[in-house]
């Protein structure tokens, strides 16, 4: 298990996706589509999550925690390598997620951060739009067909200006409390995300394979 983060708009979703469609053995365990999933398929967790999701509201520490347990419940034996993305937010969460794969008998092997200037990411949010249906982010300013399954694409509600930079100063702030946990065990890497999008990926697989490999080793 590997721990993705960065600031909205530092192009985490789609290099994870394009991870995934490139390696094999690779899963990608986030909160938002994770918890819709579940939603859809009419589970008792997901009536919890779902409606608060889809509002784009924050989730209680719990919730998230359960989310995250169930994922790894289901899918953890089934993966080579699993990816958190933007899991856990802060000490506390980060607690929490050692509490479940430790229960579970894995083990987190570290953290990937995105790097990104609040410049560049908000350049990238002011231009970029989400699928409704399938979640994949498309560059555009207009509402238009997303070209992997045909759903509207549109700007997402807390892209606008003012949620943006609320956004942005709430990650700043849980993302120093959990780079500081990897910190200490020297199991954090930055990935330099202002270059183009096939870099990022070659440097994640990178950065994700040594993780992997380091913890392998300790194990
Ligand atoms: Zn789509």
């Amino acid at each position: 298990m590997v721990l993705i983060m960065g600031p909205p708009g530092a192009g985490k979703t789609s290099a994870l996706r394009a991870l995934e469609s490139q390696r094999r053995g690779f899963g990608r365990f986030s909160v938002r589509d994770y918890g819709l999933d579940l939603f859809r398929m009419d589970d008792d967790l997901g009536g919890l999550v779902g409606p608060p999701l889809l509002d784009r509201q924050q989730l209680a520490d719990d919730l998230v925690m359960r989310l995250f347990a169930h994922y790894l419940v289901r899918f953890g034996g089934l993966f080579d390598v699993i990816v958190s993305e933007s899991y856990p937010r802060g000490a506390s969460q980060c607690k929490d997620a050692e509490v479940v794969v430790d229960r579970l008998g894995t083990c987190i092997a570290g953290l990937v951060t995105f790097s990104i200037s609040n410049s560049t990411a908000q350049e990238r949010v002011r231009t970029r739009l989400t699928c409704q249906s399938c979640g994949r982010p498309q560059v555009g300013n207009t509402p238009q067909q997303c070209d992997y399954c045909q759903g509207l694409a549109s700007r997402r509600p807390d892209d606008s200006t003012s949620r943006f930079v609320q956004r942005l100063n709430n990650y700043r702030e849980h993302a120093e409390q959990v780079m500081e946990f990897y910190d200490k065990r020297g199991t954090h890497f930055a990935v330099d995300a202002e270059r183009e999008a096939g870099l990022v990926v070659a440097d994640l697989d990178h950065a994700v394979q040594e993780l992997v490999n380091q913890s392998s080793q300790v194990l």
